[in-house]
This record gives structure tokens, sequence and C-alpha cells, in this order.
């Protein structure tokens, strides 16, 4: 017999004793209790992962838990918020034990590592989809926003991007990698890394941050509207993976520009807080690199290695709505 809802939540989705410090009632009853630390503010975010919109239905199960819960840390590192609990809202097909098995596996062994607590959601039948909503903490005043971008501050960003868009293009057949290369696109695309430790690491030293699923120009284009300010990009700085960088330039140019599923952060900091910025990458673990600067001008240009401003012409950022 098919396994009823109340088991397949017992099964899958209720990983108590939940222990962490700041949840006090996890999946179970009517509602989770939470607790955040006194005088810590709720940072509070959600996103939901629709089959055929947002991952391909040959994503492997464990990649696509680890995927709905890294997109959604992903916005809590961009905030610099400490990840406390999170609720799952699933919209199931059918009852398939393996996949639901490999998607708990995925999601509990990336919530085991940021130390986020499952608390609650809600599983319904319907087209494949998850909803996750993520609860973090953050000290009043501390949050990283869009908004506080000043001129002359340098323009930085985490890892590397425009894999994950390499990927899509290899899978909707546009161009062709060879098998390691596509491996290693394809585990960008399907199992992002939510930058968590550098977001609380530039608590206090970044003036602005965003995460970037929509891909480089259309995130940068909020930081700079909610700052009131423009910025010059080169374009040559923008780092990207020795795969990537073996790709015809104007495929390496979309990617890196437009890719879109990035999930790295992107931010900005003073001139003079260059070491900070290291420090606080080091401490992270992650790379950063320096990619441009902000001035007072609005707009957004993007430079080549020459100094001259290179044509932007279709490549905007990812619009559900529009591409
Ligand atoms: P209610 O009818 O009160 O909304 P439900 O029957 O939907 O409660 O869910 C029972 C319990 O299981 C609740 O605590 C709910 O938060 C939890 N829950 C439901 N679905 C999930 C899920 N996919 N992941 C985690 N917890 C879940
Ligand atoms: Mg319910």
């Amino acid at each position: 017999m098919a396994l009823g809802e109340f088991q397949l939540i017992a099964r899958y989705f209720t990983w108590s004793p939940e222990t962490r410090t700041g949840v006090v009632l996890g999946v179970g009853d009517d509602c989770a209790l939470l607790a955040p630390a006194p005088g810590q503010q709720l940072a509070v975010s959600t996103d939901t992962l629709v089959e055929g919109r947002h991952f391909l239905s040959t994503v492997p199960p464990e990649r696509l838990g680890h995927k709905a819960l890294a997109v959604n840390l992903s916005d809590l590192a961009a905030c610099g918020a400490q990840p406390l609990a999170f609720t799952l809202a699933l919209s199931l097909p059918r009852v398939e034990e393996a996949f639901l098995a490999g998607l708990a596996r995925g999601m509990q062994a990336l919530a085991q590592r940021t130390g986020i607590a499952l608390v609650g959601g809600d599983t319904t039948a319907g087209p494949l989809a998850l909803t996750v909503t993520v609860f973090g903490e953050v000290p009043p005043g501390a949050a990283l926003l869009r908004s506080g971008a000043a001129p002359g501050d340098t323009l930085w960003v985490s890892g590397a991007l425009g894999d994950a868009r390499l990927a899509l293009e290899a899978f909707r057949g546009t161009l062709r990698l060879e098998a390691c290369a596509f491996e290693a696109a394809r585990r960008a695309m399907e199992q992002p890394e939510p930058r968590v430790a550098l977001g609380l690491a530039l608590r206090g030293v970044a003036t602005s941050a965003i995460d970037l699923s929509d891909g480089l120009l259309g995130d940068l284009a909020h930081i700079l509207e909610r700052s009131r300010v423009g910025a010059q990009v080169q374009l040559d700085a923008l780092p990207r993976s020795a795969h990537l960088a073996a790709q015809p330039e104007p495929v390496q140019r979309s990617c890196v520009l437009a890719g879109g599923d990035d999930y790295e952060l992107l931010f900005t900091a003073p001139a003079h807080a260059q070491a900070a910025v290291h420090a606080a990458a080091q401490r992270a673990g992650v790379p950063v690199t320096a990619v441009g600067v902000i001035v007072a001008d609005a707009g957004l240009r993007v430079l080549d290695a020459c100094g001259q401003e290179v044509a932007l012409g279709g490549l905007a950022g990812f619009d559900h709505f529009v591409s």
C-alpha cells in the first residue's frame, strides 16, 4: 500500500530530536516554535523550485533536495544571517520512496552542515514543486542589504560565474562539453554551495550584497537601483572556471554576465577595506575577486580589456516572465 501523508512526513521529514538552540518545537504540531537569541532580528526568505522551470526531470533527487535548501540559504547568506530553521512545502505527483529518500538525504546533509533545522512544512499531491522558507538570525543593523553601495566602493564576487548556465546550454544541446567539463558544470547547476560563512564574515565589512540567482547584470541592477548609484564592471575580471574559459568568447560572455543560477555573492566594500574582504574570504574558505567599481552616475557599463564599453544588447538577467 502506498505510504500515507503522515507516514511520509514521519519517515522522511522528521529529523528530530531537534536540539538546535533557538528551536523550541519542530515538526509535528500545528506550528513550530522558534526562540531567536535575545535581541536578534529574524531574517526570513522563501523560494520555490518548480519542475521544468527551475530544475530538469533528470536531476538526481539528492541534488534536488540540496538545491531547494541551498537557494534559500543563499538568501540568508546575502543578508549576513545565521541559519536557524526552515519549513518545506512539498507538492508531489506520486509517492516514490526512492525519490523521497534521496530528496531528504540531500537536504538533510546540507541542513546538518549549515546548522539549520527542518521545523515544519506541508505535503500535498500536485505537480512536482518544492517551496522552502528559511529563518535566520542577525543582530539589529548588521544585515547586509542591497541599498548600501556608495561611489568609490569596490565590487566583489565570490567563486566563479557561468557554469550553471553552461550546463543548461549543454542539456539544451546548444553546445557540447567534454564529459568531465559537463560533470563539473552540471554539479554547479544542480548542487550550488550557499555562501553562508562568507555572508557572516562580511558583516561590518560589505556595504551591500545580493546573491546571484538571475545573472550578474540583472542582480547588480538591483543593487544599483536600491543604492542609487552606477557601476563599471571589468569583463575580463569576472571569475570563470577553466572549462568555461575554454569556450568561445560569446558563450563565456553570456554565461558570466547573464547566466543565472550561480548562487555566488555579489557585494560592495569601501576601497580601504580590501584587506578586510580578503580576511573574511579566507575565514570562509571562499575565493573572492574584485570585478569593478561603484560610481555616482547611474547606469551599468561593462568594459573590455582595452577599456572599451561592451555592448550588452540582448544580455538581460533571467526573468521568468520574459525569457
Ligand atoms: P496541519 O494540517 O496542521 O497544517 P499537516 O497535517 O499539514 O498539519 O502537517 C502535520 C505536521 O507535519 C506539521 O507539524 C507540519 O509542519 C509537518 N509537515 C508537513 N509536511 C511536511 C514536510 N514536507 N516537511 C516537514 N514537515 C512537514
Ligand atoms: Mg498543513
